[in-house]
């Protein structure tokens, strides 16, 4: 295809806001399927995606439109994915930023409008869901002007779901975006954009060619893996799967190349031809970290097996989540796992217990802590990672310990905004700065990670009924106060439940884990006192009473919501108990307990 006949774009767009209705249309209106090859949102093919409405996978889509090939690129829509994002809209020259006409403009969007302006694309403000009788377009066309300086004089009305508006976009991405450039005749310079496993094709990847073309049978190579492979087949998704010649400068499309394992396929990479290769790599490599840790183990010790080979499975589609095995004195045998985020680590856990029907035991998450140690006897000072609670050494050569640190933005209704700096406060939050928009507040905060991993975004939504939205990015590790903090049931240390906490907060996190713990074990025929401590001193005791001889049901402390709920627990799945010497925790008290009360 000739440049000048090529545009590439991604939308960009809140959660709900219409995104995948609207590409759908456009591959409708298009003829990529027909009404009844349609299935209910093409873009979001896992069932995770479409119930929490985010895409993990980036997909892309190419569709023919009056003689130009349109390549629409569908990125992933949550912060923990933001790298992959970035290599996807570096692969665009514009995109159509969806903004739901009833609910204006979210910091998610700004986020990623802002990251879309950094790489020199041309925006299209798409005003969507204009059928709403609560759409108010010239408000909200307004205030993409005010919050994002975006000229939206021109910006197209649509109403995805009643498909109004779709060819005026499709006209505008021609006419608006420029096409991209390229050299045919250099050699070979492509970007790995995103890789994933297909059963039938095995590891897919998807490139944008930036110089040169790429063909069946060359001899690729990765640039930063440094291995080199054999396509074996070229195309692109319409979105059936169509087998092309080549790709040439400016194309999307994927390639084939028998890669067994996808984490050999980094996105970001860059591909050239290995006989003849380009100067110089593409600008932007990074590889991704995990940042969030935690153990995941078999409820059924017995379904150990069954776990490994499961979260195997799932590392063939997602080479950011890393994973190794660790045993508990507590737990047994299970995984370590790492995470780009606290989402990704609900997502995966999520998969193993719905497509694998595993029972799982998830420790409290974890940042990863950077300790400073004083030199012994046989080893010099040193700094190193720590990554599971458990794994904490002699205190007494801790020189320092220091954390991981967040910006984050916060939008929100003025009218919550003071339980909102309450609960920033409350997390050792430093606040960098608050502006008003409209009837909006968008605050930015600097986080220490670690308070942020538990329920911090729970609570965001609903203290703000849903309205708040977050987005943030690592700013790096700073030196805190922090300690290390044991919970003991019946004077044993559950290492599933120890943390490492701000001193200053440890004996509220202390009270309320032993608070809710008191409510989520069962009582026993003896009496079991559970208790925080930090080092040898207990900073929080709750004494859970022992069982009457005259009670006949199984009876739980606690006020009878609580019970209510634990009920409802047991009927939906079987009350998995874990036994600690002599005491017997129910499996939901350890997620139950690692929330903040
Ligand atoms: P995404 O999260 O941005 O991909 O949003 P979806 O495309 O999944 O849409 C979220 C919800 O908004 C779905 O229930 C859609 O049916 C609905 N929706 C999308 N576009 C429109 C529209 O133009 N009008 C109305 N009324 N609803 C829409
Ligand atoms: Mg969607």
């Amino acid at each position: 295809t000739p440049l000048d006949k090529i545009r590439n774009f991604s939308i960009i767009a809140h959660i709900d806001h219409g995104k995948s209705t609207l590409a759908d249309r456009l591959i409708q209106t298009t003829g990529g399927l027909t009404e009844r090859e349609m299935s209910s949102q093409v873009l979001d093919n896992m069932d995770i995606e479409k119930e929490r409405g985010i895409t993990i996978k980036a997909q892309t889509v190419r569709l023919n439109w009056k003689g130009h090939v349109l390549n629409l690129m569908d990125t992933p829509g949550h912060v923990d994915f933001a790298y992959e994002v970035s290599r996807s809209l570096a692969a665009c020259e514009g995109a159509l930023l969806v903004v739901d006409a009833a609910q204006g403009v979210e910091a998610q969007t700004l986020a990623n409008v802002y990251q879309s302006i950094e790489h020199d694309h041309e925006i299209i403000p798409v005003i969507n869901k204009i059928d709403l009788p609560a759409a108010e377009p010239e408000m909200v066309r307004k205030e993409i002007e005010d919050v994002i300086g975006l000229d939206a004089s021109n910006a197209v009305m649509t109403s995805a779901k009643s498909g109004i508006g779709i060819e005026e976009v499709l006209d505008a991405v021609i006419e608006r975006i420029p096409a991209p450039k390229g050299d045919l005749g250099a050699p070979l310079k492509a970007m790995l954009v995103d890789s994933w496993y297909d059963p039938y094709l095995g590891v897919v990847i998807l490139v944008r060619v930036i110089d040169g073309k790429i063909v069946k049978g060359q001899s690729i190579k990765f640039m930063a893996a440094g291995t080199t492979h054999l396509i074996d087949r070229v195309g692109a998704f319409t979105p059936k799967i169509e087998t092309l010649a080549d790709l040439g400068p400016g194309e999307i499309g994927f390639i084939t190349a028998q890669i067994k394992d996808v984490a050999q396929a980094r996105v970001g990479d860059t591909i050239t031809d290995s006989k003849k290769p380009t100067a110089e790599a593409l600008p932007g490599f990074k590889e991704v970290q995990p940042v969030v840790f935690c153990g995941l183990f078999p409820v059924d010790a017995a379904d150990f097996d069954k776990l490994r080979e499961s979260i195997s499975k799932l590392r063939l589609n997602d080479a950011s989540f890393s994973f190794e095995m660790e045993s508990s004195a507590a737990l047994g045998f299970g995984f370590r796992c790492g995470f780009l985020g606290l989402l990704h680590l609900e997502i995966i856990q999520e998969r193993l217990i719905r497509e694998y029907d595993l029972d799982l035991i998830t420790t409290a998450p974890s940042v990863v802590y950077k300790l400073v140690l004083s030199h012994t006897k046989n080893e010099d000072a040193k700094t190193i990672e720590l990554h599971n609670p458990a794994d904490m050494p002699d205190i007494n050569r801790i020189q320092s310990i220091e954390e991981p640190w967040i910006e984050a933005t916060i939008y929100a209704p003025d009218e919550y905004l003071g339980p909102i700096l309450k609960l920033c406060q409350d997390r050792r939050g430093i606040q960098k700065n608050l502006t008003y928009v409209g009837g909006r507040a968008q605050l930015t905060y600097e986080l220490p990670l670690n308070e942020v991993v538990f329920d911090f975004y729970d609570r965001l939504k609903s203290m703000s009924k849903g309205y708040a939205s977050f987005d943030y990015h690592q700013i790096g590790h700073r030196e805190g106060d922090l300690v290390k903090m044991s919970i003991l049931v019946n004077e044993e240390p559950v290492d599933a439940l120890s943390m490492i906490v701000h001193r200053g907060t440890a004996e509220t996190r202390g009270r309320g884990m032993v608070e809710r713990l008191k409510d989520l074990i069962p009582r026993h025929l003896f009496k079991i006192p559970i208790q925080a401590a930090i080092g040898g001193k207990v900073i929080a005791r709750e004494t859970i009473a022992a069982m009457r001889k005259d009670v006949t049901a199984k009876c739980y402390g606690g006020d009878a919501t609580r019970k209510r709920k634990l009920l409802d627990k047991q009927k939906k799945g079987k009350l998995k108990m874990r036994e600690y010497g002599s005491v017997s925790i129910p499996q939901e008290a350890f997620i139950a307990a690692l929330r903040m009360g």
